[in-house]
């Protein structure tokens, strides 16, 4: 357990150790950040930042670590116990409960994780906000927002692979609130610590999982050393 150090723009952010994989900002904005470094994991996504692998490769281990992710960003998900006949006898079985949960991808590049996710939760509501960069002002604009109507009741899982500059992860989680979601975690495959430190800023009450935090962003946002744009890997344009 050791603590983990973010540094942006040279202000510090300080994470404490709350388990071996679990951090907890320190200071005004006490978010947690939670890295899933199972070697799998590590070893998908090595797989993913090799310039060389190929689009079907990229899209199948993306859909694998996202189970492997998800696992991670569900472990806190109440459980409650159900009475239950095996063949032997009766119990009383853990299942979830009743906590409903909503997916919600940041187009488009989120669709790939949330296909793997939604593989491992297929009762959860879907739901879908696309933002695009206006090149002139540099910031995001919605361009589509369904969701399900219930938010406010639901645990609200945000995925988006690549946490970079941050402004749409927060632009996104701004119009989740406002639709009612109180209760939401974001998920991701890499973050930037530019990334992480904003969204600490603007919702220090979003816990974020990754698989990686990796160096800084480049002067085009783009995350380094990072796997290029998730998107165009994804779906093979360019
Ligand atoms: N979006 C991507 O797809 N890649 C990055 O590195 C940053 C944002």
């Amino acid at each position: 357990m050791t603590s983990f150090e973010v540094m942006v723009h040279c202000q510090k952010y300080n994470f404490a150790p709350l388990s071996k994989h679990k951090f907890l900002a320190t200071g005004p904005n006490p978010m947690t950040l939670t890295i899933v470094d199972h070697p799998l994991v590590q070893h998908k996504l090595s797989l993913m930042r090799d310039k060389t692998t190929p689009t079907n490769q990229f899209r199948q281990l993306l859909r694998e670590i996202s189970h492997l992710i998800a696992y991670e960003v569900t472990r806190d998900l109440p459980l409650e116990l159900s009475d239950i006949e095996t063949p032997m006898r009766s119990m009383q079985a853990p299942v979830l409960a009743g906590k409903k949960l909503a997916l919600v991808s940041i187009l488009r590049a989120g669709n790939g994780l949330l296909d793997g996710v939604l593989e491992l939760i297929p009762s959860a509501r879907v739901g879908f906000v696309g933002l695009y960069r206006d090149e002139e002002t540099l910031q995001p604009v919605q361009y589509y927002f369904k969701v399900p109507d219930d938010l406010q009741n639901r645990v609200v899982i945000a995925v988006d692979p690549m946490l970079a500059t941050g402004n749409s992860s927060v632009a996104a989680i701004d119009l989740l609130k406002q639709a009612g979601a109180c209760n939401i975690k974001f998920l991701c495959l890499l973050a930037a610590p530019e990334g992480i430190a904003r969204m600490q800023e603007a919702h220090p009450d979003v816990d974020i999982t990754t698989a990686a935090v990796d160096e800084c962003l480049s002067d085009i946002g783009y995350i380094l050393p990072g796997l290029g744009d998730a998107g165009d890997r994804m779906f093979g344009t360019k």
